[in-house]
């Protein structure tokens, strides 16, 4: 029997060791170390919603901003899922925020990963279970000498050193999604477009999905009390996560928000409408390739005779 995965960093082909809270890794990273930032200087740093929060009020900018600025698109797995990747410098793969010589630049707001490594995190949910379960592995990489140093931790020690607990927590119903999303399933099924368009808004660009959860398209779809709505205005971490619970509830059905009478139905209609478009496009562009193919081939036949 499978379990259904997904891994930060994302995509790894292998099933590694799965370690417990309580196991034990010999592990110690600090300034004076003879590595110090190797790790930063060949950066893959995929990001989370709420890694893109702490980054951009770091750096005084909107989310949309720092998307621009800060990262380029990637994809999490073989599927298209959308995701998002720290840059690296122009002329090297170090990371875009690297300081040489210093460090860091953004350290108090460093990304899950970066918290991490070289632990890594995986979400899994057991076929027959409900609720999906977190494990951890080690990733043992030569530039990393940290593993060298004799320093016994548990991964719970570990964990709330880096204070990762408190990302884990807030991103975690988005890993329900990309759970669900990964282990696919003919009641599921594969997101639209605009579905994976969503994704993306409400996962990392919050500025721009603050703008859509207060806009009146909105409001005439879902009965959200005001209070929550004004929340929304200043509390990045409260509206990504009711992205999430969103999110959950449009793709898979995980019905938490309350929707206006007849706002699911309005929106099938809509959909059906631009599903109805698309077929007669489509059917438009394969009946002009086929008249091409025939007049094609009426050329063909011509010349033979
Ligand atoms: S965000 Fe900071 S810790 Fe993470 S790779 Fe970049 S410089 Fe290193
Ligand atoms: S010990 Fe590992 S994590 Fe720490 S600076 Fe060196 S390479 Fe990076």
């Amino acid at each position: 029997m499978t379990d259904d995965i997904n891994e930060l960093p994302f995509g790894s082909p292998l099933v590694p060791e799965l370690l417990d809270q309580d196991t034990k890794i010999s592990f110690k990273c600090y300034p004076g170390i003879s590595c110090f930032n190797a790790c930063c200087k060949q950066s893959s740093i995929q990001l989370t919603p709420y890694d893109i929060i702490r980054l951009k009020t770091n750096l005084g900018m909107t989310s949309t901003e720092f998307l621009k600025e800060y990262t380029v698109p990637d994809t999490m797995d073989g599927h298209g899922m959308p995701s998002v990747k720290l840059k690296t410098m122009d002329e090297s793969p170090a990371c875009k925020l690297m300081v040489e010589g210093e460090g860091c630049s953004v350290y108090e707001d460093r990304p899950t990963a970066c918290r991490y490594y070289p632990v890594g995190l995986m979400n899994m949910k057991k076929k027959d279970e409900k609720e999906d379960e977190q494990h951890h592995f080690v990733v043992r990489e030569g530039h990393c000498k940290g593993h060298d140093e004799k320093n016994e931790i548990t991964i719970a020690e570990y964990r709330k050193q880096q204070g990762v607990v408190e990302y884990d927590d807030i991103n975690r119903d988005w890993y329900r999604i990309i759970l669900k999303k990964r282990s696919g399933g003919p009641s599921i099924g594969s997101l639209s477009d605009m579905s994976l368009q969503m994704f993306f808004m409400a996962s990392y660009d919050v500025d721009r999905f603050r703008r859509f959860v207060l806009s009146e398209g909105f409001a005439n779809n879902y009965n959200v009390d005001a209070d929550t709505i004004k929340s929304f205005e200043n509390d990045d971490v409260a509206l990504v996560q009711f992205g999430f619970k969103l999110m959950l509830q449009v793709f898979y059905g995980d019905k938490s928000i309350d929707e206006k009478d007849g706002a699911y139905n309005k929106r099938m209609e809509e959909r059906k409408e631009i599903l109805e478009f698309r077929k007669e496009a489509e059917l438009k562009e394969w009946k002009g390739k086929n008249d091409a193919y025939e007049i094609e081939q009426e050329k063909v036949e011509e010349e033979k005779k």
